[in-house]
């Protein structure tokens, strides 16, 4: 079965339930249907796409998105979405790689990739959605589906970049089936009327959580872009809304509802993963908004699965204080089978920490143009993800850092998060990042950013007391460096490498 194919069946079955609304108004899955055929016949026809061929989709959020990744999956095509936020560089490089017959983007984006100048993107044909020639290639004859095998690419989602140059993760339409229906298992069950609210990129994950709420009759409403007041507002617009959010996103929803109060169990699933959630801000988002909470952990490469902390899971960890549970990503998605491994690949006992290795259908089959790097992550059917973790004895994954994140001081391992956890306790600390800084004797030492909230400040002393109070002596910070704010990518993930860029140089 692909994405298509079940794509027709639902907009038969669910004809006239509202399928996707944005500021253009609202279509019903028959206009939804209607409209993604003919643009089909109108990319095969009129563009020439042939099936395997890519579709490279870089828009803002709006139900043209939508409607462009059905229909390239109607025609036979590879959909490659692309974060709107990327600088036209970025996206040139993406496009020189996935090498795509067509870049559907938004008038905005087009302005933007000419003002970059030629050579910016290789070339293709550049077709801006609602655009006379968008209209123009819905006006033949539709295509509903083109027979794609589940087997074939249907995504190719390039990793978010945080350091070095992002890599394409091929997703089969299988692959992505298989995520939905975790998505049903695992989640929340979604009857057509059921909201699912878009204010995170449709590039990611908000994109791919779409399709199991959108395949099960669900209504998707999207926004253009994130604004907590504009979230609570559609909110309290919709019944039953589910949601997807990056932690940052989830702190501004709670520091949004707080003014407003009466939010608590409004919400019918929030699902919230991609960084960090620190134990104490999600504690305080339990209290602001309630417990319908869903965590997940996972990466492009195995997308949206490989563990969750449930529901239930939040629920009782907030009654019973259990803050130890909290500080889990929750055991592995139904059909995935999760290990921590050394560097040889030998399982290591429980409590201990080590690399986390993922094995199960969502497991992409590779990255794109890449045998090095596909090698390397794929290893007798088991994706070597590059994070760091361990499993308790309930076989709930705390995740720790990525590898390349984790500082060795004094030949000791210091997994940032726990310093990060253990400084967000203090009242006034907003955000912050923890990094290694080169060091004479040490190899490195500790280095905190810290944001304090509006009017507020926390002293180094006072930050010292509280990683003496929790942790090994040696991980305390060495240095703290207040800032305005932190760098972040587009995703809202913060740039470590820039932190670490920003300290390299500095005196001792
Ligand atoms: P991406 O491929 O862009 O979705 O990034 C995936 C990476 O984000 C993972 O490999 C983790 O390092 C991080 N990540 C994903 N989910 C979580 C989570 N729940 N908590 C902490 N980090 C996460």
């Amino acid at each position: 079965m692909n994405l298509s194919r079940l794509f027709l069946d639902r907009c038969r079955r669910f004809a006239e339930q509202p399928a996707v609304t944005d500021d253009s108004g609202t279509l019903t899955f028959e206009a939804l249907s209607n409209s993604v055929h003919a643009l089909a016949g109108g990319m095969q026809r009129d563009l020439g796409i042939r099936p395997g061929e890519r579709v490279v989709i870089w828009m803002t959020n709006r139900r043209s998105f939508i409607e462009t990744l059905f229909a390239a999956w109607a025609a036979g095509a590879c959909a490659v979405p692309v974060n709107a936020k990327l600088h036209p560089r970025e996206l040139g490089h993406i496009v020189g790689d996935s090498r795509p017959k067509a870049l559907f983007t938004t008038p905005e984006g087009v302005a933007e990739i000419e003002a970059a100048g030629a050579g910016a993107i290789p070339p293709t044909e550049l077709i801006a959605a609602d655009s006379a020639r968008y209209q123009a290639l819905k006006s033949g004859a539709p295509i509903e589906d083109s027979g794609t095998g589940e087997g074939d690419p249907a995504w190719i989602f390039y990793t978010s970049g945080t350091t070095g140059f992002p890599k394409g993760a091929v997703l089969s339409h299988y692959n992505l089936l298989f995520m939905a229906m975790t998505y049903y298992a695992d989640i929340e069950h979604v009857a057509p009327g059921q909201t699912m609210l878009h204010a995170a990129p449709l590039s990611h994950g908000s994109g791919l959580y779409m399709l199991p709420h959108l395949l099960a009759g669900g209504h998707q409403v999207v926004l253009p872009h994130f604004d907590a007041a504009a979230v609570l507002r559609a909110m309290s617009a919709h019944p039953a809304v589910s949601m997807f959010a990056v932690p940052t996103m989830v702190n501004r929803m709670v520091q949004a509802a707080r003014a407003l109060p009466g939010w608590r169990g409004r919400i019918s699933t929030l699902i919230y993963g991609g960084a960090p959630m620190y134990v104490s801000d999600l504690m305080e988002a339990m209290e602001v908004l309630g417990t319908d909470f869903y965590q997940l952990y996972g990466q492009g490469e195995t997308p949206m699965t490989a563990t969750g902390l449930s529901r239930f899971e939040h629920a009782k960890a907030y009654a019973e204080r259990d803050l130890a549970a909290l500080a889990t990503t929750g055991g592995p998605r139904i059909g995935l089978r999760i290990r921590i491994v050394d560097e040889a690949g030998h399982d290591l006992p429980e409590g201990q920490a080590g690399e986390i290795i993922v094995r199960g259908d969502s497991v992409m089959q590779g990255y794109w143009n890449n045998p090095e790097a596909t090698a390397k992550a794929l290893r007798d059917d088991w994706l070597w993800t590059g994070d760091i973790g361990r499993l308790d004895a309930r076989g709930r994954l705390e995740l720790i850092d990525r590898s390349k994140d984790m500082i060795i001081s004094g030949g000791s391992n210091i997994y940032p998060r726990e310093v990060e956890e253990t400084l967000l306790t203090h009242p006034a600390v907003d955000e912050c990042s923890v990094v290694g800084r080169a060091h004479p004797d040490m190899g490195e030492e500790v280095v905190a950013f810290i944001v304090c909230h509006d009017g507020r400040h926390a002293t180094p002393e006072e930050l010292d007391r509280l990683c003496l109070d929790r942790l090994a002596r040696f991980k305390r910070p060495r240095a703290y460096r207040y800032v305005e704010s932190l760098p972040k990518s587009s995703y809202g993930k913060i740039l470590k490498n820039a932190l670490r860029e920003a300290l390299r140089g500095e005196s001792q």
